[in-house]
């Protein structure tokens, strides 16, 4: 118990100095200090505070579960600022509804993605669109255009058909694709540009059950061979994910050695519900025993993705995510992985571990925003884009090596992004080039504009918005 005295000292200290709350991201290399994490109750209360904050300008970042690798979620650091610097989480708006008929759910901001799934599989419900991992705030995912694997298949944000969300001054607007559907692309993702989103409604589908075959296949450092097999391997199978090659760290030679094998994964359609064991393994997440051939049924949601139970690392590691038009894949795969060789003699810290390719396939759509945009796409083209992750896991958290690593995967994009109409995730390791963005998606313009009328002071703007999508009007966004 504090005795009276100190009690005393701790109020008085706080009222000279405020609170703080430091924000970081998952992996701790992502961070900001603002002046309180506020987490309204309802969105009346949310629109209460950001009514309150509007004459003051103050600076605002909403967030979901913070699980990215950039700077897209950071806030205004209070050391920056003569304003407020607030960061927001919508985490208390828990409310759903199921409806049947129209095969759809509506639900509150603060639901993850873990959580809904969980909900919707006791209903007999699922949606197919999901990344590898559950952990992340279902608004948070859908704002980057979080994705799975499947060339008939869109990312999280495509299933979206409507959405309340708050401006700067805490006017409520409500957005469907009954009432406003072209501005429905600029707000299914939305990077947190465009207010805070308190609810969504998304469509869904009767329980799909899938069987997973997963396959081992040989490695050869012979890129070429070996991507031009993989792109006809996604002729064939339309949901899969590619998991290599792998490369584990060689400390005596400082260079990556080609692990001789590597595995992948498909999915297909199956009405077997004799069991459901997917999750006994959790190699949708590269974790366990995963270089063997087996399969397994489940429903999607545990068939495609995993469970927080089946995060089996979470050493330090950088990312690059690239998208690209598929019929680009197997020649920028290839460049890809020479040009990572060619940096391994740079990679002089410490603690490197594993280097893990991993490739997936995506379905084009038209939000703005979304890297699977299919805007500029030349109409030759198939609008099913190829993706292109590349991991750098480390042994032990070590900040230096992970800085490095990172400084060293920002240079594929001004090296690669030209060739082939290269698109990168938005929260993973992106350098920032507002004139690329407006090449890689056109509708920048039309989506700044929606923008301005959200956020006329810039409240939602921060460093990493501004320079990412060249939002000049907000050139003094610390200040104004
Ligand atoms: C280990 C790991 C694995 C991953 N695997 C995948 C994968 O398989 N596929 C994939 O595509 N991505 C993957 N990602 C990336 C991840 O899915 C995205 O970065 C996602 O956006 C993170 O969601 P979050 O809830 O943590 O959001 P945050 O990072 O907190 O926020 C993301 C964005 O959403 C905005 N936002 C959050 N809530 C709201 C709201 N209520 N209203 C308006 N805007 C809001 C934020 O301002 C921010 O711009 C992975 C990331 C990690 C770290």
């Amino acid at each position: 118990m504090l005795v009276p005295k100190l009690t005393l000292l701790l109020v008085l200290l706080h009222a000279a100095f405020g609170s703080a709350y430091r924000w970081f991201n998952w992996q701790y290399e992502v961070t900001c200090e603002c002046d309180a994490y506020i987490a309204p109750q309802n969105e009346e209360a949310a629109a209460e505070f950001l009514k309150e904050q509007y004459p003051k300008g103050s600076h605002i970042k909403v967030v979901g579960n913070g699980h990215g690798f950039g700077n897209l979620s950071t806030c205004v650091d209070n050391s920056l600022t003569d304003k407020s610097s607030y960061i927001v989480s919508l985490t208390n708006l828990k409310h759903l509804e199921i409806n049947k008929k129209d095969m759809t759910v509506t639900f509150g901001a603060g639901w993850d993605v873990y959580d809904l799934t969980e909900v919707l599989k006791v209903n007999n419900l699922t949606f197919s669109n999901l990344g590898v991992e559950r952990v992340q705030n279902f608004v948070g995912a859908a704002s980057t255009g979080t994705h799975g694997s499947g060339s008939n298949i869109g990312n999280i944000a495509s299933q979206i058909i409507g959405l309340r969300v708050l401006d700067a001054q805490g006017h409520l607007r409500i957005i469907n694709e009954k009432h406003n559907a072209e501005e429905l692309k600029a707000f299914r993702v939305s990077l947190g540009a465009l207010g805070l989103i308190t609810e969504m409604t998304i469509k869904v589908q009767p329980t799909l059950l899938m069987k997973r075959t997963t396959k081992v296949l040989n490695a050869t450092s012979d890129f070429s061979i070996m991507y031009n097999e993989i792109a006809q391997l996604y002729k064939e199978h339309e949901r899969m994910t590619v998991w290599g090659p792998h490369f584990d760290w060689n400390a005596k030679t400082q260079s990556w050695d080609l692990e001789p094998t590597y595995f992948l994964s498909y999915w297909e359609l199956t009405d077997y519900d004799g069991v459901r064991n997917c999750s006994s393994n959790y190699c949708a997440n590269g974790c366990g025993d995963c270089k063997k051939e087996y399969f397994c049924y489940d429903d999607v949601i545990d068939a495609a993705s995993c469970p927080p139970q089946g995060v089996c690392s979470r050493e330090f590691y950088a990312e690059i995510e690239h998208f690209l038009p598929i019929e680009y894949f197997a020649e920028a795969a290839t460049n890809y992985t020479y040009y990572q060789q060619s940096q391994t003699p740079r990679m002089d810290t410490p603690y490197n571990y594993l280097m893990v390719m991993q490739h997936r396939s995506l379905k084009g759509d038209d939000a703005y925003m979304s890297p699977v945009n299919t805007y500029n796409l030349d109409p030759s083209l198939s609008g099913v884009f190829g993706i292109i992750e590349i991991d750098w896991i480390q042994e032990y958290n070590n900040f230096t090596t992970l800085w490095q690593n990172q400084e060293l995967a920002y240079e594929f994009l001004p090296k690669f992004g030209e060739a082939y109409n290269v698109r990168p995730h938005w929260n993973k390791m992106n350098p920032p080039n507002a004139t690329y963005t407006l090449e890689k998606f056109p509708m920048l313009p039309k989506f700044l504009a929606i923008q301005e009328r959200q956020d006329p002071k810039c409240q939602f703007v921060n460093d990493f918005l501004y320079r990412q999508l060249g939002i000049e009007r907000c050139a003094d966004f610390i200040s104004m």
